[in-house]
């Protein structure tokens, strides 16, 4: 990858290892070849009360370490407000799924695309590198992206963006041991044993891993629970977020749990 041929560097980034080892990697690879810094940003996509606290200030942490500027974009509806994921849910009455999958093209494209494009006003005709943290070994339909690829939606007649995946190869071995040897800082929650962050209760997490996010974020617990019975439509096809508190209220205790697919 020649970083010259592109006029900007967007990093996506949730704050997880994996977005935080592509930020390093692109960085390392900045400095090997001397590219501005000044030409990259990092990008959060704010999931706000639905992603575990203080995400947003380890983001902006993790870009500081850089000396790189983030930007955060949420969600908006039509009239500006910026709906919350779990409003968004009891409005529709459906929780997202893998078929509909909204809370990412709504809550994570649509914003990252805003961010991009505020960027990129001044700039005129400009080639833009969008970064992502996807790894292949996470999921199959990871490891079929392709590592550059044209992104069609954000590309216009001014301004091209390819989408690069820097450390698709990193199984997370790799991952652990640049977070660790680099000493770079990463959220508490994978030391609860969450092997992702994002939202803490995610909707492909498996049953463990929202315990575990349950315990440590109660609150927040109740307000999928309400929600749930409100719209009367269960967290997952057959399974109910009630049975999260219920198992908690049991004292059942989680096991070591492994990355899930997305
Ligand atoms: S973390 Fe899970 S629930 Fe949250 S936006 Fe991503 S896929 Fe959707």
């Amino acid at each position: 990858m020649n970083l010259h041929d592109y006029d900007i560097i967007i990093i996506n980034s949730s704050g997880g290892k994996d977005s935080l080892c592509a930020l390093w990697e692109v960085c390392r690879l900045a400095d090997v070849q001397d590219f501005p810094f000044e030409k990259m940003a990092v990008s959060h996509q704010d999931l706000g009360d639905m992603e575990w606290a203080r995400t947003k200030e380890l983001v902006n942490r993790q870009a500081d370490l850089f000396g790189l500027k983030t930007y955060y974009s949420k969600r908006r509806d039509k009239n500006g407000y910026e709906e919350t994921l779990l409003e968004y849910v009891e409005r529709r009455g459906k929780w997202p799924s893998n078929k509909q999958r909204y809370c990412t093209s709504d809550f994570k494209r649509g914003p990252g695309g805003r961010v991009v494009t505020a960027l990129t006003k001044q700039l005129g005709e400009c080639k833009v590198l969008y970064v992502f943290g996807f790894r292949k070994d996470e999921s199959s339909s990871r490891a079929k992206k392709e590592i550059l690829k044209l992104n069609k939606p954000l590309t216009t007649k001014k301004r091209t963006v390819h989408d690069w995946l820097p450390i698709h190869d990193w199984d997370k071995e790799m991952v652990w041991s640049t977070i660790n040897i680099h000493n770079l800082p990463y959220h508490p929650a994978y030391d609860l044993g969450m092997p992702r962050l994002s939202c803490c209760f995610c909707i492909f997490s498996p049953f463990d891993a929202l315990v575990v996010a349950g315990k440590a974020n109660p609150k927040l617990l109740d307000r999928y629970i309400k929600v749930e019975k409100k719209i009367g439509h269960t967290f997952r096809d057959g399974f109910a977020i009630e049975s999260v508190r219920e198992a908690i209220d049991n004292n059942y205790e989680p096991k070591i749990i492994n990355d899930w697919v997305m």
